[in-house]
């Protein structure tokens, strides 16, 4: 895959200094390094403020799924339709297979009234259109290993099951069965994870049987892995302690990563999806055999939103009796799946969510923002989304003691608002 990633300017700053430490300097030459660090500094802080939600490190979620399920339809309606505005992600990617994904959040139309603002700007997430998976493709077949190694780049996998019946769109397989496709696409995974197993197992057999500590923790975690995926299961059903699952992580094994189901109906089944027997028997084997979330969506109606406004979309879906094309439901999942939370900023300038991960404190949070929001900080004034709206304003939400003062320990919450008071 062709892309690039800019490392943020604070971990440029970081690693120029540890590679400066090691080089013998005279006083000249430390001047000279004073110099230029205070350049750097200065770039990092005209980036950050030219660029204030550059996200340093945005998740990936991939898209997998046997031919013609409808993962180029979904991917290109998605990156259409929930298109981030280029100018609030820059750098992220130049791939025309990944696209930057808004996360649609009811939340921030509320909190931009209470702000006055018109401005509002969706958390985003990166989408990975992987194509190439056929049967047998971890043995070599269709894109084969291209395909895995795509897989492993990314953090959680989106598997877009076929539930729709189309007598115009060839399935590989024949006939319409969404369990069989999940254990073809499994059964790949599964395969690609026995033979890395293996080959770390036999990797590692001389340091292990040495007394290498490292190695013999490997080889006591692979063992458990290898009958497991022996047995034709995915990595993540393995109950594994939290010790072995760090281990394991190092292994990166592609039927280990989060998964959610993505059961693509017809246009018209999308109202009754419950009443699907397809998505049943999805729903079903998802949680018995992979311990997943099934969603369902049609890829084909957020397609056909594309060229719509706002009030033709909102007159299409209820015409198909949906509020939603069962998109958004999938995006704000695959957010949730990749641990990741939302917090929002919110003034007259603009109402905005940003993403940081679950268990994040305040000045991690601010971080985000501007790398000086992190060094420098002191507090953060914070209100919780729901009291916020239920009081009308700032000012109504301090007079009732719900808008609060936190200090640097202050794990951040899903939907808290929240200002920064820094210094640097
Ligand atoms: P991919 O090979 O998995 O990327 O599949 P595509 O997205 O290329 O879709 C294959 C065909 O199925 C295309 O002709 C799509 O128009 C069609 N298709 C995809 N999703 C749907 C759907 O939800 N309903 C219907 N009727 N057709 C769909």
């Amino acid at each position: 895959m062709n892309e690039y990633r800019i490392p943020s300017a604070s971990t440029l700053h970081k690693r120029f200094i540890e590679s400066i430490k090691s080089i013998p300097v005279t006083c000249d030459d430390r001047t000279l390094i004073k110099m230029i660090l205070a350049i750097i500094h200065l770039l990092e802080r005209s980036f950050s403020s030219t660029f204030p939600g550059f996200v340093k490190d945005m998740l990936k979620a991939g898209i997998v799924g046997l031919p013609n399920v409808g993962k180029s339809t979904l991917f290109n309606a998605v990156t259409r339709t929930r298109k981030a505005e280029a100018a609030n992600y820059p750098f992220c990617t130049i791939d025309p297979n990944v696209g930057i994904v808004t996360v649609p959040d009811a939340r921030l139309e509320p909190l931009a009234r209470i702000s006055k603002t018109t401005t509002i700007i969706p958390a985003a997430v990166e989408f990975v259109d992987i194509a190439g998976l056929v049967k047998g493709a971890s043995q070599g077949e269709g894109l084969g290993n291209k395909f895995l190694s795509h897989i492993r780049e990314v953090d959680a996998i989106v598997q877009v099951v076929r539930c729709f019946e189309d007598p115009d769109v060839h399935h590989v397989a024949g006939a319409i069965d969404p369990v069989r496709d999940i254990e073809t696409v499994t059964t790949e995974l599964v395969l690609a994870d026995l033979e890395a197993a293996k080959k770390r197992l036999e990797r590692i057999a001389k340091d292990a049987k040495r007394g290498d500590k490292i190695a013999l923790a490997e080889e006591a975690v692979l063992k458990k892995i290898e009958p497991h995926l022996d047995a034709g299961k995915p990595g993540n059903t393995l109950a594994l302690t939290p010790e072995e699952k760090a281990i394991s992580k190092g292994f990166f094994l592609l039927s280990d990563k989060p998964t959610i189901f993505a059961a693509n109906v017809k246009e018209t089944d999308l109202a009754q999806a419950d009443s699907n027997p397809h998505v049943a028997k999805v729903r079903e084997y998802a949680r018995t055999h992979h311990d997943c979330e099934t969603v369902v969506i049609s890829a084909q109606i957020e397609s056909d939103l594309i060229d719509l406004s706002p009030e033709e979309a909102r007159e299409f879906l209820k015409e198909l009796g949906v509020s939603e094309s069962g998109v958004g439901a999938l995006i704000r999942s695959t957010y949730h799946l990749l641990g990741l939370r939302t917090y929002f900023t919110a003034s007259e300038k603009e109402a905005r969510a940003w993403t940081i991960h679950a268990g994040d404190t305040a000045p991690k949070a601010a971080g985000v923002i501007h790398t000086d929001f992190e060094r420098g900080f002191i507090k953060a004034e914070t209100v919780a989304y729901e009291d916020l709206v239920r009081c009308g304003s700032i000012a109504a939400a301090r007079e009732k003691g719900l808008y609060r003062m936190e200090g640097k320990e202050y794990v951040v919450k899903d939907g808290d608002v929240l200002m920064f008071k820094f210094n640097v």
